[in-house]
């Protein structure tokens, strides 16, 4: 069973799916979440961007790593709100961006359905670190802020930091994304995120 089947099968069985609420409680998190504000500590920056028809995910079992790719620019999530709805989509494609400083800014609600992953975009978040991961690194202050993200989502949700719950892109599709270096950077960031979780 390869980690795609992994995740397909813990979907169908119901395994890994919300079993604690987190520290705050998932209804006062989703609360927080929806006003603009953080995610079980850790802040996010608001971004009032406005969407076409979005659905809401019924299963969260995993978080799928992103990059930029195609610059090494620090794009913000407005810039790629623009770009996604040129493609014709509901409005930018990650739930959450990280910047170059570490900044975690807002993208699609967290509780909808993404477009960051062709075939896994019902049970899964999109997390995207701005840069070209091939040609670049990250900057440490991404990867901090990647741990603590990912940890604060996995609590909400109810699933463990681990490499059957971690993904990059490029593990599902036929992609680059997130960079080499950035894809190196994962089982560290993993790790980071299981000591916060
Ligand atoms: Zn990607």
């Amino acid at each position: 069973m390869n980690r795609r089947q992994f995740i397909r099968r813990a979907a169908i069985l119901g395994a890994g799916i919300a079993v604690l609420p987190g520290i705050l409680g998932r209804e006062a998190a989703e609360a927080a979440w929806q006003s603009g504000g953080g995610l079980d500590g850790v802040s996010v920056r608001p971004t009032y961007l406005s969407f076409r028809s979005l659905w809401n995910r019924t299963t969260t079992d995993a978080i799928i790593v992103h990059h930029i790719g195609n610059t090494n620019d620090d794009v913000s999530a407005a810039t790629v709100h623009r770009w996604h709805k040129q493609n014709g989509w509901a409005g930018i494609g990650y739930h959450f961006l990280i910047r170059k400083d570490g900044t975690i800014e807002r993208g699609r609600p967290m509780g909808t359905i993404g477009a960051h992953c062709y075939g896994e975009n019902d049970h899964t978040i999109g997390v995207n670190l701005v840069g070209n991961f091939e040609e670049y690194m990250p900057e440490p202050a991404q990867i901090a802020s990647a741990k603590r993200l990912i940890a604060a989502i996995c609590r909400f949700y109810g699933f463990a930091p681990s490499a059957d719950t971690i993904f990059g892109h490029r593990d599902f599709n036929a992609t680059a994304c997130p960079g080499q270096n950035l894809y190196d950077l994962l089982p560290d960031i993993i790790d980071g995120a299981a000591a916060i979780y």
